[in-house]
């Protein structure tokens, strides 16, 4: 037998960090606050409802684009969150998560030559999915230590070839977020432009401080050009389901839809059935931003004694700590370092950028237990 070798597409891509992560937090026994999951559970009537959809017979495929019920909460949810009318029929499609509505809006939009801005620290499924489709990533730095976005720098880098910018907002990694001189900011560039964007909004209900997340739906100009990602794995403490969405005018949803026909087909269907439910009862998803708020507040509080330095965050379940008054080694090593001898995980920041950009401050998931918390900190202060 010959042994038969394929060329790799993406020769530069090895295991992402979360998988890394979580692996060695496992084999350790550390505490893992390095992949975004939280280790609460759901609501068990969202549970219930699961069960309950399969015992009603919804076990068979749904609709491509997504069990219409549920295109139509999220379309009613959109309008009342951002005052935007969205067609279900046309403008809604369900996912696999929001990793494929990502996957399926690249796919969807770019070619051989095509430049992608991207922002980093950048979120690890964008950039091997451009590139798998011949793109060309253009990154730019969001401004350290509060990681806005330089629009000046944005302006010098867009092109001819420039297709698509891939905004991220709340942002993983750094709990920034735009507000909406962003968005005006970002009109201007690409008002003239055949420019498509790609907004990642899958934290879009964990904003904090009062604050309202700037959605691009909440701009009628730009909500005609974009890929709107959303994810119920965040909103719902249900990662591990795997059901996201986007929102797209209709020309590039049927596009985007082309691509999705074929990546997943449908998205499991009493998954749908039992959160179109489950979002009938609005209370969840607006309580969200104050039941983060309440931990990010609690995880600060707990690491006061610390000789961490908070960053700001102000979205997300993430937090940014700053370590270098207690090492001087590389982040990458002071993870590894904290997760084995230390017995808590987090996530290097360096690993989001291309140049492996090191400001020696590292990633905490807070969507946790208190007590997870509590004894985290309880490592950490005596660092
Ligand atoms: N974008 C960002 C910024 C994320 O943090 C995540 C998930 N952690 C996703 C997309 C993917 O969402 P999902 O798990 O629904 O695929
Ligand atoms: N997005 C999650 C995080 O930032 C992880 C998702 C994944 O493991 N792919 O931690």
């Amino acid at each position: 037998m010959i042994k038969v070798a394929i060329e790799s597409k993406l020769p530069s891509v090895g295991t992402s960090i979360f998988s890394v992560m979580s692996a060695l937090a496992n084999a350790h026994g550390a505490i893992n606050l390095s992949q975004g999951f939280p280790d609460f559970s759901m609501d068990p009537r969202m549970k219930s409802l699961v069960t309950e959809a399969m015992a009603k017979g919804f076990n068979q495929y749904t609709a491509a684009t997504g069990l219409p019920a549920l295109r139509e909460q999220i379309s009613a949810l959109a309008t009342e969150c951002y005052g935007i009318e969205v067609n279900p029929e046309s403008e809604v499609t369900v996912t696999s998560g929001g990793t494929e509505a990502l996957f399926c809006a690249i796919a969807a939009t770019i070619s051989e030559g095509d430049e992608v801005i991207v922002f980093e620290p950048c979120y690890d499924s964008y950039v091997p999915v451009i590139e798998l489709f011949g793109g060309v990533p253009i990154y730019v730095p969001l401004d350290f230590p509060d990681y806005k976005i330089n629009w000046q720098n944005v302006k010098k880098r867009v092109s001819s070839r420039t297709r698509m910018i891939i905004l991220n907002s709340p942002h993983n990694p750094t709990g920034s977020t735009l507000d909406a001189a962003d968005l005006a900011e970002l009109a201007k560039i690409v008002q003239a432009n055949p420019i498509v964007i790609l907004s990642d909004e899958v934290y879009e209900h964990i904003i904090f401080d009062g604050a309202d997340h700037q959605s691009i739906l909440r701009h009628k100009d730009l909500a005609k050009r974009s890929f709107v990602v959303s994810s119920f794995g965040k909103t719902f403490h249900a990662t591990g389901w795997k059901v996201g969405y986007c929102i797209a005018p209709e020309h590039l949803s049927k596009e985007f839809r082309k691509i999705h026909q074929f990546v997943t087909f449908s998205t499991s269907t009493p998954f749908q059935w039992a959160i179109a439910e489950y979002m009938k009862d609005r209370s969840h998803i607006l309580e969200l931003r104050n039941f983060y708020q309440t931990k990010r507040d609690y995880f600060l509080d707990l690491m006061k004694q610390s000789r961490f330095e908070p960053l700001t965050s102000k979205g997300t379940y993430f937090q940014l700590m700053k370590y270098d008054q207690i090492s001087k080694k590389g982040d990458k090593a002071f993870a590894e370092w904290l997760t084995v001898e230390k017995g808590v995980a987090t996530i290097p920041v360096s690993v989001f950028y291309h140049s492996g950009e090191d400001n020696k401050v590292l990633r905490f998931c807070f969507a946790k237990e208190n007590s997870t918390l509590e004894k985290a900190a309880e490592i950490l202060i005596r660092l």
